[in-house]
């Protein structure tokens, strides 16, 4: 039986897959079972930060894999603890918890923000306010998390305390910021949203509100972190000091591996047994991120702001588009055209490219070739214009 027809009849029907049966690729081309190959704009949506199989981080993986799998976290392993300190000196925060994905990572700084609240101020300061429209995952407290009535359909009753705020509207956040708050969550850049980038002026107000009040600011960067906007982290280019930093996606390079990254005030607030995980910051994976976290440097950064500025600059004012926004390789194009039918027929012309809401999103690997971006941006916006 083909792999579509195994799918269809065993696996949930949670996705509305593509029609491509992925099997082998390198950098940014993808090869489906029929050897037809494809210019990938979309990365696993922002996972694979070097491509496919790229030979530095398969190697990494590879010597590790040959060492040891997993032990799990009642024991001590190498690449988890280098990693660690490898995040912490380049974002200077100070203490790292390893779970699996975005999801996992987001819970982590939940339970982190309502406990050093608890811990601080007693009981009843437990909300988070986070924004509308945002996404912070599918698992039940972070879709509570998640300011999108369109998601919280079918699975109520969800978590208490959470409220959501307008984006970009200070005076509304500041008003909802009573006794019971004790932390902010945001991403920087709505990605399922919609690829919003927030203005720098709105997010410094509210960092400086977040510290006046002492609520912990959240920044979750499972889509925006590990060099996709352009810096290590997001946070960097917008100037602020987050208290807790999740982020997930590219961390591994492909392998699943999620953190939340936990600074001064919380760094001792999860103390043993009050959170855990069984793979979480798994030997594998971890060797996976530190090969990626060594080469996302200044001139990779470069690289990738450069590049969205191309796409920019190719997009803007072309046929059938309305406008181009994001940050770095996350970029959102709003069309004229249906932005489902423009992935489908990109997909037909051997491009893939991803959606977000109405939009087109691109989440290209990061070192991907200029030729290659280039024959795929040409490719899309016929798809576009036509
Ligand atoms: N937070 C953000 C900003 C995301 O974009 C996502 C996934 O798209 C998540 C959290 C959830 O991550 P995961 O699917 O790894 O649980």
């Amino acid at each position: 039986m083909n792999t579509k027809k195994l799918d269809e009849n065993y696996i949930a029907a949670t996705y509305s897959r593509a029609p491509l049966v992925a099997v082998s690729g390198k950098g940014a081309l993808v090869l489906d079972a029929d050897g037809k190959e494809y210019i990938d704009l979309g990365s696993g949506i922002g996972v694979n930060c070097f491509g496919v199989c790229d030979d530095e981080w398969v190697q990494a993986v590879e010597a590790q894999l040959h060492r040891i799998q997993h032990l799990s976290n009642l024991y001590y392993t190498e690449p988890q603890a280098l990693l660690a300190q490898k995040l912490c000196e380049r974002t200077g925060m100070k203490k790292v918890f390893f779970g699996n994905s975005g999801a996992e990572a987001n819970e982590c700084a939940i339970k982190c923000a309502r406990k050093y609240s608890f811990d601080k101020y007693g009981d009843g300061r437990s909300t988070i306010i986070t924004l509308q429209n945002s996404f912070h995952g599918r698992t039940m407290a972070t879709l509570s998390a998640t300011g999108q009535d369109a998601m919280h359909v079918n699975f109520a009753p969800f978590l208490e305390g959470f409220t959501y705020a307008p984006a970009q509207d200070f005076p509304a956040l500041e008003a909802l910021c009573g006794g019971k708050v004790c932390a902010v969550m945001l991403e920087l850049v709505q990605g399922e949203g919609g690829v919003i980038a927030l203005d720098k002026a709105y997010v410094e107000k509210v960092a400086s509100l977040c510290a006046q009040r002492d609520l912990l600011l959240i920044i979750d960067e499972v889509q925006t972190g590990n060099g996709r906007t352009g810096a290590l982290y997001a946070y960097m280019q917008y100037g602020i000091s987050p208290d807790i930093v999740t982020t997930a996606k590219g961390l591994a390079g492909g392998l699943p591996l999620g953190c939340a990254l936990l600074g001064e005030k919380v760094e001792n607030t999860l103390s043993a047994g009050t959170h855990g995980s069984t793979f979480g910051g798994n030997p594998i994976c971890a060797a996976g991120a530190l090969s990626i976290l060594s080469r996302l440097d200044d001139a990779l950064m470069s690289e990738v702001m450069a590049k969205g500025e191309y796409i920019k600059s190719e997009l803007e004012g072309s046929k059938g588009v309305k406008s181009v926004t994001g940050l770095g390789l996350m970029v959102g194009i709003e069309t004229e055209k249906d932005a489902k039918t423009i992935a489908r027929e990109c997909l037909e012309q051997g491009v893939i490219v991803l959606t977000a809401k109405s939009k087109v999103r691109l989440l290209p690997p990061l070192n991907i070739k200029k030729e290659e971006l280039a024959k795929a941006i040409q490719i899309l916006k016929g798809v576009i214009a036509q």
